[in-house]
């Protein structure tokens, strides 16, 4: 499997654009009260500032993580395959047995054959 993470730059990018987001709440919340706006007008303020904060959050730790979550992994259809496909019955069912032995080194995703100890690519050794 392989996976694309997003970038620390659109993540800070993103932390920054909440914490906007946030202000303008507390901004709308305030300016709501002052003109005594029904109820629903602040507390949609409080949800926009909670939402931006928890986004900020977010996205803050994940610019600043060594471990990022992944936006997309690529896997190969052995080792999931799309399951609609399977509903169809367009794909076969997932096989039940490791990664490796579906073909395909689980480290540089270089094609292996079941009896094989250490990949011949990267040379890294091969789950059984
Ligand atoms: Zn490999």
């Amino acid at each position: 499997m392989k996976s694309i993470k997003p970038g620390r730059g659109p993540l800070l990018g993103s932390a920054i654009s909440s914490i906007f987001a946030a202000v303008f709440g507390v901004i709308w919340t305030c300016a709501a009260i002052w003109i005594g706006a029904p109820f629903f007008f602040p507390l949609f303020g409080v949800v926009f500032t909670i939402a931006g904060v928890v986004h900020a959050v977010y996205s803050l730790s994940q610019a600043t993580s060594d471990q990022r979550h992944s936006a997309f992994d690529i896997v190969d259809e052995r080792e999931e395959p799309d399951p609609l496909n399977v509903r169809l019955g367009k794909e076969a069912p997932p096989p039940t047995n490791s990664v490796h032995s579906a073909g395909f080194c689980p480290y540089c995703g270089a094609p292996t054959k079941s009896d094989y100890t250490f990949c011949r690519k990267c040379g890294r050794q091969l789950p059984q």
